[in-house]
């Protein structure tokens, strides 16, 4: 038996935008994406197939929602890796210990299953390079190559294609999160109906408050990289997510630097200079029920 342990960070979208869409549907995004030090723990076990056995690939998870079947993201990413490593013949149990909020826009799921890809891939001596674990990745979901690479990343196309950038200075995160999760497809849909199916008329992706923003990053400026950020999603979800409205506006008052909703929402982030004041502003959201973290930008 061999067991693995790995910690599967969580992401913030520090900019999101959509600059078009491809003739398969897919919307391209332009963007940064930052690694944070809140994450599940994700631990491999490899027991060896005794003769006439088939290989089983099962699952447990702390979080009584998320299912444990093929339908959970880390066991379809053992099934892909196995599919292309062709290093299948062994049972595998994956364990997940939950402590992203799912369906948050952090990319819970996408980080499980980027831990297995490359969990797997050091259990079976690295038959895959990295750039083909993010292949594989892509084939489960656009944010999934991103997982597997980490850190501060601009991010094209789908989502596949990253550039690395420089990172948010060193600061203290909360992130909080309330309410109903968000589909992501959904809220694809709604912003399709809000711009004109972003068919390159009715909106202008904000390429120069992007650029701006990773000057910004460059340059350490942690204000002016706010003033830069910027998430198309919180115009589709904030009318309809009251609480992450509501969060956003807490942290805010709080004295981020900046606060601003993640991906899809509606988990919403804040951004401050000093633990001190991201305690409290955690404090306070807890102390309505609002469950937060304080947590940090982490490197790859
Ligand atoms: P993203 O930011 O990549 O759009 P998300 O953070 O909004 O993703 P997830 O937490 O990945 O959303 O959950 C989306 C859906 O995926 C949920 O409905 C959940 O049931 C399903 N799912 C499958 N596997 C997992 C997993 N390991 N962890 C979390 N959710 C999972």
């Amino acid at each position: 038996m061999t067991t693995l342990t790995l910690s599967a960070p969580a992401k913030i979208n520090l900019f999101l935008d959509i600059t078009g869409r491809r003739s398969d549907g897919y919307h391209t995004i332009s963007g940064v994406m930052q690694s944070v030090s809140l994450g599940d723990t994700v631990t491999l076990t490899l027991t060896p197939v005794t003769e006439g056995e088939t290989p089983r690939h099962t699952l447990t998870c702390t979080h009584p929602d998320l299912p444990t079947d093929g339908k959970n993201l880390a066991l379809r990413a053992a099934k892909a890796f196995f599919e292309t490593a062709g290093t299948g013949d062994t049972h595998l149990h994956i364990h997940i210990e939950k402590h992203i909020p799912a369906a948050a826009g952090m990319a819970g799921g996408s980080t499980d299953a980027a831990a297995v890809l490359k969990g797997l891939n050091e259990l079976m001596g690295h038959p895959l390079t990295h750039g083909e674990l993010c292949r594989v990745g892509l084939s489960l979901g656009a944010d999934v190559p991103f997982c597997v690479t980490g850190g501060a990343q601009i991010t094209e196309g789908v989502g596949e294609i990253l550039t690395p950038c420089a990172p948010l200075p060193p600061c203290h995160l909360v992130v909080a999160c309330a309410g109903e999760g968000v589909s992501t497809p959904a809220a694809y849909k709604k912003l399709d109906e809000m711009y004109g199916h972003f068919d390159g008329t009715a909106y202008l992706p904000k390429m120069d408050a992007l650029s701006a923003q990773l000057e910004a990053l460059k340059k350490g400026d942690l204000c002016e990289a706010g003033k830069n950020a910027y998430n198309i999603f919180e115009s589709a979800v904030l009318p309809t997510h009251s609480k992450a409205g509501y969060i956003k506006n807490s942290l805010a008052s709080s004295g981020a630097v900046f606060a601003m909703m993640s991906g899809s929402g509606p988990s919403v982030f804040g951004v401050f200079e000093n633990e001190k004041d991201a305690q409290a502003a955690a404090e306070v959201l807890l102390s309505r029920d609002i469950p937060a973290w304080v947590c940090k930008p982490i490197g790859r």
